[in-house]
């Protein structure tokens, strides 16, 4: 039997047991969620595009233990499974190689916050709910991704960073406590585990197991404000991303554009597209600080907008989204990025910049305790854009690939954990492969 006839006998179980409104296979509906935001990535969106790869079925559970008994019918009929939140991944990591079940769980919406202030979530809430339910409650979630409407299932199975990296680092960094999970072994349980426990779950694309609900870290909430500073240079504006580490309390972001990515990012305030733009999301208390260090760059204070919502605007331009602004401002020319870190980016940004022929631009984040930037530049061919990352290595600058789809981060760990817990290989089919063992980063073919 062909993967789409197994689909089918269970999907006919799943509709028997849980209702046939549990299960969609209109054809639009397939593709659509079939595909994520690979489409910012020109290599993938040839290797990858959109219809190529197509699920059998859709099935949407309610419950955790849904999802657990989906994954039981599907383990019995060996039915490939991919797990899906909101499909804004970047790299087609939640499309199906192998077609069979995408399990969309954005109906596992519910969101609590604990005794001690954590929140508990299902896998299919969104991070924008999850933030104002927080915030009512007093607190302020450790870190959530630019795209704020994604799930916290699909941000911590396939995220990393965002805004409240500067302090709390990735996801794989304390941010998650405790994790409920859907092992694929037939045996349609579920089981939770904590602390170090949760890290073979965590940006493992699903492989390792569905995870149902989370908890997530808190702070108690701070008075944040979003400022907007203006400089004539990149290096004016670097002196002063690199001293915000020494305020008191550290800011929650701090982007920065050249000018030629200013015009295309989405914003309310007034931009000089001639100016690097700096925007940074501040504690109140350290906000005459920051205006201090702007003016001593030789630099300007353009905005500080006081309420939150300000601050989502900001976080809203953060990360890959001026990657995304600069493509859809610019549909005629295809344009690629690479992932980048390290320090050269505050002392000798030229250097970067000659790692590929024609204009470079660069768009900074703050991460940790360094700097962290997306370099993006004119699509040419595949080769131009992986002939970089030796080049990267060369001077010290590290570098990740937004163009492939494999599994990248803690590999041995979740190879091995991903074997009991998967032991038939169906989850997220083509994310786990020895091809990745060899080198996550330049390996780019489905296999
Ligand atoms: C413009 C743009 C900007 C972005 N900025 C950021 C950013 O700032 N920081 C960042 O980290 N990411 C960023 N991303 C990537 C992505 O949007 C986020 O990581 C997002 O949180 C993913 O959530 P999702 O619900 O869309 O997940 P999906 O895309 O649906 O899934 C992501 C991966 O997780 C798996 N998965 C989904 N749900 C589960 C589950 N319950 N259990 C196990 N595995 C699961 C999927 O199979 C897939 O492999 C950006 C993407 C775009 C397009």
């Amino acid at each position: 039997m062909t993967i789409s006839q197994r689909t089918s006998l269970v999907t006919a179980q799943v509709a028997d047991r849980l209702g046939a409104d549990r299960v969609e296979t209109d054809p639009a509906a397939l593709v659509k969620l079939s595909s994520d935001w690979s489409r910012m990535s020109p290599i993938l969106q040839e290797k990858v595009p959109s219809g190529r790869y197509v699920a059998d079925a859709i099935v949407r559970p309610r419950t955790e233990q849904e999802v657990a008994d989906v994954l039981a019918m599907a383990y019995e009929h060996d039915v490939p499974v991919v797990p899906r939140g909101a499909g804004t991944g970047n790299y087609g990591q939640a499309t199906p190689f192998t077609g069979g079940i995408i399990l969309d769980l954005r109906g596992l919406d519910a969101i609590e916050v604990l005794a001690d202030g954590d929140v508990r979530a299902g896998a299919g809430a969104r991070m924008t709910k999850i933030d104002k339910v927080a915030r009512e409650a007093g607190r302020d979630l450790w870190i959530f991704p630019s795209t704020k409407g994604s799930t916290i299932g699909g941000f911590i199975g396939g995220g990393s960073a965002g805004t409240g990296t500067i302090e709390h680092g990735t996801t794989s960094d304390g941010f998650v406590t405790e994790l409920t999970v859907a092992p694929m072994d037939g045996s349609g349980r579920l089981l939770t585990v904590r602390g170090e426990e949760t890290l073979p779950y965590i940006h493992a694309y699903g492989v390792t197991g569905v995870v149902t609900s989370v908890v997530v870290r808190t702070d108690p909430a701070r008075d944040w404000v979003a400022v907007y500073a203006a400089f004539d240079s990149w290096d004016a504006m670097v002196a002063v991303h690199r001293r915000l580490l020494d305020l008191p309390v550290l800011p929650r972001l701090a982007s920065g554009d050249e000018p030629a990515l200013v015009p295309t990012l989405t914003t309310n305030v007034d931009l000089d597209p001639a100016q690097h733009s700096l925007r940074v999301i501040a504690e109140a208390s350290t906000v005459a600080a920051i205006e201090s260090l702007v003016v001593a760059a030789g630099g300007s204070v353009r905005a500080c907008l006081e309420d939150y919502a300000a601050t989502d605007l900001l976080s809203g331009m953060s990360y890959n989204h001026p990657v995304y602004f600069l493509q859809r401002a610019h549909r005629d020319r295809s344009w690629f990025h690479m992932e980048t870190g390290g320090e050269l980016y505050w002392t000798d940004a030229d250097r970067v910049r000659e790692v590929y022929d024609g204009p470079v631009w660069l768009h900074l984040e703050l991460m940790g305790r360094g700097p962290l930037a997306m370099v993006v530049a004119e699509y040419v061919s595949e080769e131009q854009v992986l002939a970089g990352i030796p080049r990267f290595d060369e001077i010290g600058v590290g570098v990740h690939s937004p163009h492939q789809w494999y599994v990248d981060r803690n590999l041995e760990l979740v190879t091995e954990v991903a074997r009991e817990r998967d032991p038939k290989g169906l989850l997220n089919q083509g994310k786990l492969t020895d091809h990745a063992l060899v080198d996550t980063r330049v390996n780019i073919g489905v296999r």
